[in-house]
């Protein structure tokens, strides 16, 4: 601990001054520390920022305009107006049709050509004998689509330029929802549903948060020549929920995909997601003598009520096939799925089905197969869920649930390099952070 504490104290001391102003905002009780890339970027008062060092290549170099020898036919740049097409802006330049023709046939990535949006910029050159000969395109902030007419017939390339990227450190006390935790931590919303999500499998959303939770993350900022242009992906994330303490470390497996683990090398997905409604709240719990509200007798409540607005998208539990769609007496519109041999769960009192959602459909975990509603003996809109085992009814929010597939073990060693190497960045990030703020108060 006490190399870690000097260790952060070295790094801060090698930022000047002016970067080490503390953001310490309490709001209700909410601590928040957050790092943000400049003080002078609009932020609540005396926050501050602390750069870390970056783990990420140098940017690359922003491409120059070239500059023909003067002989030479020059890059000229025509922007697209709205109604504007590759023919409309190549005509006033003498290219006709036959020319475009050969240009959009030279290759299969020149077809994003054919989808020009107004106030986009095509670069062309043409020759002084009236041929198209360069065409330069950005389809998007970070790509290039270069096309050059060699005597082989068009040469196109594609680039694409690589974001810089920051690592960013977050963390927050929960009081009220992890949305205003999130909020007061100075994350936006879809990173904060990305911080849901990671742990929707250990944590009900809807029902687990007590006082005195919390949560700290890493997490990716884009950048392009300097300018922030969005978030990436969190890298880390730990949550503590009454009194368990879960972590989670991005990894990009050898075959490209990208999978959340936990320092055992175990996925944090399961089989199944607790709760088929995001953010709702429990209504009724699994009670085998309930009695019910409608029909006013005691009547087992073999499910978990979850109460959120009609038209809330209701997400199958995991990966699965329909097995039954259609109403089922004080069900209402029902959607029964099956997963793997032993398990099923059903869906009740939808308003409607999800698009494409009929007996036979497979279906992932997570795809939204229906929406809330009120359908059948209901009270008021709300998701009544049902989690079987070989057909017996199990309590939803306890059952034990199956875990998805870890790490490879041929990848083990290369994962536990990279989920140590972010722990310590975490560990520096968040010493940095105590030690900025003791330096201030
Ligand atoms: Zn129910």
């Amino acid at each position: 601990m006490k190399q870690l504490i000097s260790a952060a104290g070295r790094l801060v001391r090698q930022f000047p001054r002016t970067h080490l102003l503390l953001s310490m905002v309490l709001l209700g009780g909410v601590i928040l520390i957050a790092f943000r890339p400049d003080s002078t970027e609009t932020a609540p008062e005396r926050v501050q920022a602390i750069s870390l060092p970056e783990r990420t290549a140098p940017a690359p170099k922003p491409q120059t305009t070239s500059k023909p020898a003067p002989a030479t036919p020059q890059w000229q740049t025509l922007t697209v107006q709205s109604g504007d097409s590759l023919s409309s802006l190549l005509h006033p330049l003498g290219i006709g049709a036959g020319q475009i023709d050969a240009l959009l046939k030279g290759d299969d990535k020149l077809k994003r050509l054919t989808r020009l949006r107004p106030g986009e910029a095509l670069e062309v050159i043409v020759s002084d004998s009236g041929s198209l000969t360069n065409v330069r395109y950005h389809p998007s902030k970070v790509e290039t689509l270069t096309a050059r007419l060699t005597g082989g017939g068009w040469n196109v390339r594609l680039s694409q330029r690589e974001y810089q990227k920051q690592t960013r450190f977050a963390q927050a006390d929960i009081t009220g929802s992890l949305f205003l935790a999130g909020a007061a931590a100075g994350i936006t919303d879809r990173l904060t549903m990305q911080l849901a999500n990671l742990f929707a499998w250990d944590v009900d959303f809807a029902l687990d948060i007590r006082k005195g939770d919390r949560f700290r993350i890493l997490y990716e900022e884009l950048y392009l020549d300097g300018e922030k242009v969005g978030e990436g992906d969190i890298l880390m994330a730990e949550f503590w929920n009454q009194g368990r303490h879960l972590t989670a470390f991005r990894y990009e497996t050898l075959s490209g995909d990208v999978e959340y683990l936990n320092i055992k090398g175990d996925s944090m997905r399961k089989e199944f997601i607790r709760t088929p409604v995001a953010f709702a709240r429990i209504s009724s719990r699994f009670n085998l003598s309930r009695k019910h509200p409608v029909l006013n007798r005691i009547r087992a409540h073999k499910g978990t009520d979850y109460a959120a607005p009609s038209g809330t998208p209701i997400k199958a539990a995991g990966d699965g096939k329909v097995i039954f769609a259609g109403v089922k007496g004080g069900y209402g519109n029902v959607i029964i799925l099956k997963h793997g041999q032993i398990y099923t769960t059903l869906y009740a009192h939808m308003r409607s089905f999800a698009k494409g959602i009929r007996v036979g459909k497979r279906v992932k975990q997570s795809q939204t197969i229906g929406y809330v509603g009120s359908s059948g003996l209901a009270t008021g809109p709300h998701l009544h869920y049902e989690f079987r085992i070989n057909g017996v009814h199990r309590n939803p929010q306890t059952v034990p649930l199956p875990k998805a597939r870890g790490i490879n073990d041929n990848e083990r060693a290369e994962f536990l390099i990279a989920a140590n190497r972010l722990k310590a960045q975490m560990t520096l990030f968040s010493e940095a952070s105590t030690l900025a703020s003791s330096d201030v108060f």
